[in-house]
């Protein structure tokens, strides 16, 4: 179909991408009656959830290490949207969040209990057992405030109403958090600058930046909830978060089609009503809701030249994180030392933990469950942040020489801790941020938006409202960032917005 048709079907809502952000606020949206209509570009759901498949092996694009699947609390928002829809996923307890191979001869682990970990963080630091604890039960404090609320959107008054008369004191811890910053925290009870590297690094392998600029509100759900929720990884792989929310949301009525790549969203005086697909398909709904990243939005779907003020300001503010360099790997099993951890994090030198290929991440999810790969095999997922500038310009075969040598050096420092590696490999390909760009539709493949500067926590992080009439927006452009968990709050507060905005 080349020439533009409209259908006639009359949908609610329709949203523009399956990752995590839009499947919870379609299914939320669809749990409450509405209909919904998603689009998405691929051939499956997921986008940084998504997964692969190939000779025997089952790898995770992107996110291995899951919080969000606790049974109790408020904040186990993944195992909420499922429920949402009558929905559920077999899911397997990790009893460490990550085993650090730092510099100096930092090797730490971060148990799941969380009196064994601060042990464990004491052992290397004694002389700073006291602000080791006040930190992180400090983190506690946050942590305790959200997770005492039904997490909803901030945009909407008469929940926030009910919520401080039900909560006033963990509205007004969490009020006096959202300004901060993870760094002048740890600084108030920290000064050996060794632990505050290592603090760094703690914030640095999920939100891409230094404590400095790691928001409070952030860093205290992560820290905490990975001793109370704890990490936890869906039997059959990540994957199967966004397949079994769309069965939920088709169980409820709604639709998702793929190969429905989004290129403009259509516009009547200033108001979103409605999509046009690369095919030339036109759809139209009461609201349209962006799951592509900001840049995308309202700069590819919407034309640059109408870019709302407030996203100019927002662009001064933030800018695109560093895509990756991702091994998707097949190992013989014997070549991991027993008691192996699922996740790893590899830094040799601290003045590099931000440079291009400086950190690397793995994730072994074989360990929790076997069957991802052949019997006597692991799969391995290693991956380190590169910038797309890294890779542009190069013909084929410079192109697959560059992967080919990038591959060689990760698996030449991942030999100082699992030796023999390779020796024992059995399968490899090799992702780059251009890979990244094109299978998750991501601007330059990057991981998300992170602060140009040192910014008052999350106080300039847009929520799903945006200046364009009937257009939301959802995912890690949004608040509270990056991270499935996060992206489920994004998704919960978008489709709380819309219901009342709709009457549902
Ligand atoms: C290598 C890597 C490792 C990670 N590890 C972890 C981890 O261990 N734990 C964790 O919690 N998080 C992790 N993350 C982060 C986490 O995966 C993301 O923050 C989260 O998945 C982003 O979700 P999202 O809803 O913003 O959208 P995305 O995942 O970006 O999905 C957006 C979807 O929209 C579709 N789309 C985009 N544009 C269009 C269009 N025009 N038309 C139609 N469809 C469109 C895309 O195809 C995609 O499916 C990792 C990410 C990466 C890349």
């Amino acid at each position: 179909m080349n020439a533009s048709s409209t259908t006639d079907t009359h949908y609610d809502v329709i949203v523009i991408g399956s990752g995590i952000g839009g499947l919870v606020s379609a299914t939320q949206l669809a749990a409450k009656g509405a209909k919904v209509l998603v689009l998405e570009r691929y051939i499956i759901p997921g986008g940084s959830a998504g997964y692969f498949e190939r000779e025997g092996y089952r790898f995770d694009v992107g996110a291995s290490m899951i919080f969000g699947f606790g049974t109790k609390g408020t904040t186990n928002l993944l195992t909420r949207a499922l429920k949402a829809v009558n929905v559920s996923l077999e899911t397997i307890a990790d009893p460490v969040q990550i085993h650090y191979h730092l510099p100096e001869g930092l090797d730490l682990k971060v148990h799941r209990d969380y009196e064994k970990f601060l042990e464990e963080l004491t052992s290397h630091f004694p002389h700073e057992r006291e602000g080791i604890r006040r930190f992180y039960d400090e983190c506690w404090k946050v942590f305790n405030c959200l997770n005492a609320m039904e997490l909803l959107s901030l945009e909407e008054p008469r929940y926030l109403m009910r919520v401080f008369f039900q909560h006033p004191g963990a509205c007004l811890g969490l009020l006096k958090y959202l300004p901060q910053n993870a760094g002048d925290v740890a600084r108030r009870y920290i000064s050996d600058p060794k632990l505050l590297k290592f603090i760094d690094m703690e914030c640095y392998c999920w939100s891409v930046v230094p404590a400095d600029q790691t928001p409070m509100i952030n860093a205290g759900m992560v820290f905490s909830d990975r001793h109370y929720g704890g990490i936890n990884y869906p039997k059959g792989g990540v994957g199967q978060i966004p397949l079994k929310l769309v069965e939920g949301l088709e169980k409820a009525g709604s639709v998702i089609e793929y190969q429905a790549r989004v290129t403009k969203i259509l516009l009547e005086n200033g108001k979103a009503v409605g999509v046009e697909l690369a095919n030339g398909q036109q759809y139209r709904a009461k609201r349209i809701v962006s799951n592509a990243t900001r840049w995308d939005t309202f700069e590819k779907l919407l034309s640059p030249e109408i870019m709302p003020d407030k996203e100019k300001r927002w662009q001064k503010r933030y800018q695109k994180s560093p895509s990756f360099l991702s091994l998707h790997l097949g190992i013989k099993a014997n070549v991991l030392p027993p008691q192996s951890e699922c996740h790893h994090i590899l830094l040799e030198d601290w003045q590099r933990m931000e440079d291009e290929q400086g950190t690397i991440f793995v994730s072994i999810p074989t360990l929790l469950d076997p069957d991802l790969a052949p019997e006597g095999y692991h799969i391995v997922h290693a991956f380190t942040p590169s910038w797309i500038d890294e890779w542009r310009g190069l013909t084929s075969s410079q192109y697959q020489l560059k992967k080919e040598e990038a591959a060689a050096r990760i698996i030449e420092r991942l030999e100082q801790i699992f030796p023999g590696l390779a020796k024992g490999l059995d399968y490899q390909e090799v992702g780059t941020p251009r890979t990244h760009r094109r299978f998750l539709g991501r601007v330059d493949g990057s991981y998300g938006p992170i602060p140009r500067y040192k910014l008052a926590g999350l106080l300039a992080m847009p929520f799903n409202r945006t200046s364009i009439a009937g257009l939301y927006c959802v995912g890690d452009s949004t608040f509270p960032g990056q991270g499935l968990n996060a992206v489920a709050f994004s998704g919960f507060a978008c489709g709380h917005r819309i219901a009342v905005d709709l009457g549902y």
